[in-house]
């Protein structure tokens, strides 16, 4: 559970970032137990939050890093990752990001498409350097989460359909320049039950037994992120239950003799150390609700305007009576609303609010719209 160190607060300039690199550490030593499996590897899922003094810790506990983009790789290799520790994926890779993958001898591409493949064959081909791939597939698992952050149905722009992939592994394994390291997937986001992992695992089980009698096999199995985090009780459920998610695995998937099993965690590593600290700076009536207004907007968090997320909100400067508000940014977009009927101990001007569990696509996802400043940080060790 965060303290929150409220006096230092006052003479902070609202809205920050707050992160409790404690609550950070402890979570990272419940992976590193549960995950202390052999040939388990955890990477961080960079895109959750880049942060330099997060992505420290996450180095010092010894996870890779999982990319999405040129600029993330570029992030990672600045905080200190060793490019045998950095995986790419992404649908659209640009060319010099292909290129900057195999200058730097990342350890693999997550590949998405054949026409992908056929570029980075020919880039890697030009470069004289092999490049290490992993084929993205799409199992077709529905991850019981929100539609925006499915990504493994059919219909879903990501991966490989599994009707394809025999075609696209035998085109693999004919070009010079790519080296077949695995399968990759990656099912979806917020996932907070265990159902879809081992659905994931079973197919997984099939899919190594189908190619097994064909007499290939791999080096690598890579199962994605998704593990959710419990938005409503960051207090209680501070840590995801890592115990359950690594057993599903170790449970339900057949590893090969020697094979290795890739994790790519985002949300679960970072998500509940983090909150977004504004100061309410009007309370309006209005006809039938009470509005508190504060600096923070969807400029600085953009997860409830963007996916229809809800994040706790608590009152740290009060003790009064409940009360009813709508608690809304500053932003001229009527979608910049924190929570409705949210129940405050009473609120007034000059109270500093903390919105909870955004830790992960908070700060990341901050705009300049409306010219508004990007919010800073605020650490506790
Ligand atoms: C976003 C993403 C992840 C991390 O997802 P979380 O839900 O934050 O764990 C992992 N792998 C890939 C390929 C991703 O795009």
């Amino acid at each position: 559970m965060t303290n929150f160190p409220i006096s230092e607060f006052e003479n902070q300039c609202t809205p920050f970032y707050f992160y409790d690199i404690t609550l950070l550490r402890r979570t990272l030593d419940e992976i590193k137990r549960y995950s202390n499996h052999p040939g388990y590897h955890v990477h961080y899922a960079v895109k959750a939050n880049v942060n330099p003094v997060i992505l420290g810790e996450i180095l010092n506990a010894g996870l890779g890093v999982d990319c999405v983009s040129g600029g993330e790789v570029e992030a990672a290799m600045k905080a200190g990752f060793s490019a045998d520790k950095i995986v790419f994926a992404g649908v659209g890779k640009s060319d010099w990001e292909i290129e900057m993958g195999l200058t730097h001898d990342i350890a693999c591409f997550n590949v998405e498409s054949l026409p992908e493949l056929e570029v980075i064959q020919e880039i890697a081909a030009k470069m004289q350097k092999v490049a290490r791939v992993a084929l993205r597939v799409n199992p077709n698992i529905d991850a019981h989460t929100h539609h925006y952050i499915t990504t493994g149905l059919a219909e879903n722009k990501f991966g490989i359909n599994i009707e394809k992939l025999d075609d696209i592994i035998e085109a693999a394994m004919k070009m010079s320049n790519v080296e077949l390291q695995g399968l990759h997937f990656h099912i979806g986001s917020q996932i907070t039950i265990n159902d879809p992992f081992k659905l994931l695992s079973e197919k997984i089980n099939e899919l190594q037994a189908k190619y097994g009698k064909k007499g290939i096999t791999f080096k690598s199995i890579n199962v994605g992120g998704g593990l959710g985090i419990d938005y409503d009780n960051p207090n209680e459920n501070d840590i995801p239950d890592f115990y359950s998610y690594f057993n599903t695995f170790k449970k339900y998937l057949k590893l090969n003799e020697g094979q290795e099993l890739h994790f790519e965690l985002g949300r679960s590593i970072v998500g509940q150390c983090g909150s977004l600290i504004t100061r309410v700076l009007y309370v309006k009536e209005g006809t039938e609700k009470k509005f508190a207004i504060v600096d923070a907007g969807f400029t600085e968090l953009i997860r409830p305007a963007l996916y229809q997320a809800h994040h706790n909100i608590e009152n740290l400067t009060s003790n009064d009576e409940i009360e009813k508000y709508d608690v809304v940014g500053p932003i001229c977009e009527s979608s910049d609303c924190f929570g409705e009927d949210e129940m405050l101990p009473k609120v007034k001007r000059g109270d500093i609010i903390a919105i909870r569990s955004a830790g992960a696509y908070g700060e990341i996802m901050a705009s300049q719209y409306n010219c508004r400043k990007l919010p800073k940080s605020v650490y506790k060790m």
